[in-house]
């Protein structure tokens, strides 16, 4: 069986991005653990070198948990579309570049799927929890969608503007926090972690 969180345990949330360290704050709040994030802790944030978003959840939990003593969440995630073979995927972050400009990011991903009548895609989370014995657990969700263009919306972060979830009618830049936190990639891997860690 997975080992589980008591309630009131710390834990580290292993992310610095702000946009999904607010969606995963925001899962967790019901649920009374008591969160820290690693930036609060001046915690480095590792490479990114597994080939896969389960390995790459799964070495930044691992390094957060083994710097601070504590269990760690990490997500890692990104946007793929079915024109591009799956791209920008696990590289989401990276298509932004240092200035972290998801409109330039945006832009690529319409401007390679060009004129290509398949606009499906979709968002993958991996969400790994972490002991700093080694111990891991890791939980996989995805989100069905479609691109659309020009980008919708200013709710959520990266590439939540183009992101039309499938049988919707508005991209996960219009809608409410609480309403993604329903439907989401993050909230379809959160709800696995829940059943399987948490007391
Ligand atoms: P990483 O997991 O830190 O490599 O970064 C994942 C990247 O995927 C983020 O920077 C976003 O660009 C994108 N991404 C992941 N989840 C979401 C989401 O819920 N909405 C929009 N973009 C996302």
């Amino acid at each position: 069986m997975t080992r589980r969180l008591a309630p009131g345990a710390r834990l580290v949330l292993a992310t610095h991005n702000p946009g999904k360290l607010r969606e995963i704050a925001a899962l967790l709040a019901p649920h009374g653990v008591d969160v820290v994030s690693a930036g609060d802790l001046g915690l480095p944030e590792p490479d990114e070198t597994a080939p896969d978003f389960a390995g790459n959840a799964r070495l930044k939990a691992l390094a957060a948990a083994a710097a601070s003593g504590l269990p760690a969440l990490a997500d890692d995630s990104g946007f793929s579309a079915a024109a591009l073979g799956g791209a920008p995927g696990v590289v989401s972050a990276r298509w932004a570049g240092e200035t972290k400009d998801f409109a330039a990011a945006m832009a690529r991903v319409q401007h390679e799927i060009g004129d290509s009548a398949d606009r499906r895609a979709w968002f993958t989370c991996a969400l790994c929890l972490a002991w700093p014995d080694g111990e891991t657990a890791t939980f996989l969700g995805r989100a069905e969608g479609s691109v659309v263009w020009p980008p919708r919306g200013a709710h959520g972060f990266g590439y939540d503007p183009i992101f039309l979830p499938a049988g919707g009618s508005r991209t996960y830049g219009e809608i409410p926090a609480d309403e993604k936190h329903a439907i989401s990639h993050r909230a379809r891997a959160f709800a696995q972690l829940l059943a399987a860690c948490f007391a």
